[in-house]
């Protein structure tokens, strides 16, 4: 047992409640350092909330804390993007409890049809065709709005005993030691657990105090996300585009509405956002063609930058990277949230893995980088080959890529790897991620 440390700016955690750690492993560390919590998650986005969870799931108490007011970030328009989340990657937020709280917010993708065309002459007969069946699964993946996701992952996190979520704070100063990580925080708190998880985004002031460095490089393109209602179902099918500017995906939600990624250069993408919202309208509906009948924007319209970004390490003595603060891609195949979420079930297993050794988690951390940057690294460089070799108008590569669609489309084996990597079923599976 530990006494908590701190006071106030406590979400669902009763006042005085003294709150014993997970392990019991490492006891004489706990009494020497004070440890407040096994594991300290610092940025509670989508990632950030997720790892916590797993976490404290495999045993571990957690303080989850971000320097932005929860109550903001849960209004509708803090964030109207909406994310592909692959079937493996579901079946953790099922363990997790959080798919029941997202009850039929989360539209099964049954199909994944992938075309390449231009708008002048549509779309190429040559497509290639995903379907659950084939990889005898319900789903390839889900669909959900980030604000239902999010709200859902709030109310499990502030409902789990073994996390406290403290926020707004901000962290000011990291010590690590050989024993511990102390972190001061912006109201003059101090807190030490075992590890420090780095889940604050893509700005990561955790990784800058950790002095990892990133390589970063922009992609010249921009992504106009919204949201469209639409007069005919979709029927669960996820159309990605390819069109010579980048590409245009029409993701399936829930009541015949479709989450719309538009990616293009940064100048035609300001042109768009400065249109008056009928000619938004008709731009959009231009793009889709008649697929759908009659289909009208039903949210605001917001740009995103689009950027690669690649950490040198993903640990440095008892702190590990996760999420953005670790890994930003393409959103070309939907798959930077899925990588988060495969962070934080990979820590989980190291979680489990401590527990079952008698260690503490913040020694084992280095068996996290090794799982995890390797991974990350193929996911971030086929999503960038696969962005530049469609996002481009040079004749060889059109004509190529266009063969190559077709021939993956007739190679069964081939076309079943493809399905299972956008079902999140291949590489090393977390324990979380399992069946
Ligand atoms: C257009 C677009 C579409 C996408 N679509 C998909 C998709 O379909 N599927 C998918 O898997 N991925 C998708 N992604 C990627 C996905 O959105 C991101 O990978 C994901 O949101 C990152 O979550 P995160 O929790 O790591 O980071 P963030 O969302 O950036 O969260 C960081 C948190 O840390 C907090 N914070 C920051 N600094 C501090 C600090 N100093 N102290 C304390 N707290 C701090 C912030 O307040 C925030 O809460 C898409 C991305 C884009 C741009």
């Amino acid at each position: 047992m530990c006494e908590r440390e701190f006071q106030g700016d406590r979400h669902n955690f009763p006042e005085s409640t003294n709150r014993p750690l997970g392990f019991t492993a490492y006891p004489a560390i706990i009494a020497a350092v004070n440890m407040t919590c096994d594991i300290l998650v610092v940025g509670a986005g989508l990632a950030g909330m997720a790892a916590a969870l797993a976490c404290a799931h495999k045993g571990a108490s957690v303080t989850l804390l971000d320097n932005a007011d929860p109550a903001a970030c849960l209004e509708e328009e803090f964030d109207g993007r909406a994310s592909t989340i692959a079937a493996r990657p579901f079946q953790m937020l099922r363990r997790l409890g959080i798919d029941e709280r997202l009850g039929d917010r989360a539209e099964p993708i049954t199909d994944i049809l992938v075309s390449d065309g231009e708008l002048s002459t549509g779309v190429s007969p040559l497509t290639l065709h995903f379907d659950a069946d084939t990889v005898g699964s319900k789903a390839l993946g889900y669909m959900m709005e980030n604000r239902h996701l999010r709200r859902a992952l709030y109310e499990a996190v502030s409902d789990h005993p073994a996390v406290e979520y403290l926020a707004p704070v901000t962290v000011v100063d990291i010590k690590q030691t050989a024993l511990s990580v102390s972190v001061e925080l912006s109201d003059g708190r101090n807190l030490a657990a075992s590890l420090v998880v780095a889940a604050d985004g893509r700005e990561s002031r955790v990784r800058q105090q950790a002095g990892i460095s990133v390589m970063k490089t922009s992609y010249r393109q921009k992504a106009i996300v919204t949201t469209v209602a639409h007069e005919h179902p979709h029927n669960g099918v996820a159309h990605e585009l390819f069109l010579p500017p980048g590409p245009f995906a029409i993701l399936p939600l829930s009541q015949n509405r479709s989450s719309i990624v538009w990616t293009d250069s940064p100048r035609a993408v300001d042109a768009a956002m400065a249109l008056p919202e009928a000619a938004f309208a008709a731009e959009l509906a231009r793009r889709f063609g008649n697929m759908y009948g009659t289909v009208e924007p039903c949210a605001p319209h917001r740009a995103y930058d689009l950027s690669l970004q690649l950490c040198e390490t993903y640990v440095d003595n008892r702190i590990a990277l996760i999420g953005d603060a670790a890994h930003v891609i393409h959103p070309i195949a939907g798959q930077g949230l899925n990588m988060g979420f495969r962070d934080a079930a990979a820590l989980a297993d190291i979680v489990t893995e401590a527990r079952a050794t008698g260690q503490d988690p913040g020694i084992r951390i280095e068996q996290y980088g090794v799982r995890r940057k390797f991974d990350n690294f193929v996911m971030a460089a086929s999503t960038d080959i696969l962005n530049r070799m469609f996002s481009t108008d040079f004749a060889p590569l059109k004509y190529g890529r266009r063969l190559g669609l077709g021939l993956v489309e007739q190679i069964r084996p081939a076309r079943q790897f493809f399905m299972r990597e956008a079902a999140g079923q291949t590489g090393d599976l977390p324990s979380l991620f399992e069946a």
